[in-house]
């Protein structure tokens, strides 16, 4: 059986930038990708640099065409069901029971997002109610905007987005904000906190128009930025044993090394910090970085 250089896991820009560096440092590759991205629900991506504003079909159409020049890289659009640690090898199995070794393992499998149970949230996530503010808050500038999060999250993303828009509502769905001083904070910055239950949203089309409360009053918003629970997209065989910090992200070292020898983790799935494309790819690249480097040890040692 052949055994690959490296088993890139996940297809979005974190795992199709590992590999483009894999081919270009002519290590047998595949990358695994069952093509269910977080940001399937939005038609824009902005903050990278030359390619801002992007579909992200289209911006994973051009990088797999980017690969498809480096003939010791494949792509399995399959899902990865289990990893294994066999010595020093990996053994990875596919949803159709196919199965291949690997002397290193990228993860990039992402995270799963769990939106607040809000009746017709879904229809509007990705359209006008977002995650992350330095990835969609320009779109939403000078917009009357919610932020839609629990105490714990409330005060951090209202400050945040208050950079955006002077016309900010916090909308803690039935939740209190504990904090007297935090409170006060905002409202003397001319944030307002609404501590009613969500009913629903109103709008046409995912745009947002009208916050419905409990009450049935309803409070104009044309969109706005809510927190969702991360959870990993993915999970392998207990035999990887890799550390995850208090999200639930992969924890990894400068370098994208996990503390499982040879399994390294790169872009959301870290669930650490800002979670962006550019970050991804960035990371991507640094994880097949080093594993060139450990391959190159290894074969001078
Ligand atoms: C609504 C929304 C809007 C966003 N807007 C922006 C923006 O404007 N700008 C920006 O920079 N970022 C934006 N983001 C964030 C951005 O989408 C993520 O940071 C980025 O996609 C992370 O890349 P990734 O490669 O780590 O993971 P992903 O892009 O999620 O890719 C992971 C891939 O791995 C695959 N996978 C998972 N498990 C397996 C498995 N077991 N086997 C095979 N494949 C697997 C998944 O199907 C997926 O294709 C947005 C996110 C959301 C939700």
């Amino acid at each position: 059986m052949m055994v690959l250089d490296c088993a890139v896991i996940g297809g979005g820009p974190a795992g199709l930038n590992a590999a483009l560096v894999l081919g270009r440092s002519r290590r047998k590759t595949i990358l695994f990708d069952d093509n269910k991205p977080r940001n399937a629900v939005t038609s824009e991506s902005h903050g990278f640099i030359t390619r801002d504003g992007i579909d992200p079909q289209e911006f994973k159409r051009i990088a797999q065409e980017e690969l498809s020049r480096y003939p010791d890289v494949s792509i399995e659009k399959l899902r990865v069901h289990h990893i294994k640690k066999e010595n020093n090898l990996f053994l990875v199995e596919t949803e159709n029971g196919e199965e291949y070794y690997a002397k290193k393992i990228i993860l990039a499998t992402g995270f799963k997002e769990e939106l607040p149970d809000i009746p017709r949230v879904k229809e509007f996530y990705g359209k006008s109610l977002f995650s992350c503010p330095f990835c969609d808050g320009w779109e939403l500038r000078d917009r009357p905007l919610a932020v839609i999060a629990d105490d714990q999250k409330a005060f951090h993303m209202a400050k945040v987005v208050s950079n955006w828009t002077n016309d900010l509502i916090v909308f803690t769905n039935g939740n209190k904000i504990h904090s007297l001083e935090e409170k006060e904070l905002l409202q003397s910055k001319g944030i307002s906190i609404n501590e009613k239950q969500i009913a629903t949203f109103i709008g046409e089309k995912g745009m947002l128009e009208q916050i419905q409360l409990e009450d049935q009053t309803t409070v104009l918003r044309e969109g706005g930025f809510i927190a969702a629970e991360w959870k990993q997209a993915a999970s392998f065989d207990s035999s990887l044993e890799y550390t995850l910090n208090e999200q639930g992200g992969i924890v990894t070292d400068d370098w994208q090394r996990t503390n499982t020898e040879g399994v390294y983790a790169c872009g959301d799935t870290r669930i650490a910090g800002p979670s962006q494309l550019i970050i991804a790819a960035g990371e991507g690249s640094m994880a097949a970085i080093a594993v060139n480097a450990a391959l190159i040890e290894e074969k001078f040692n």
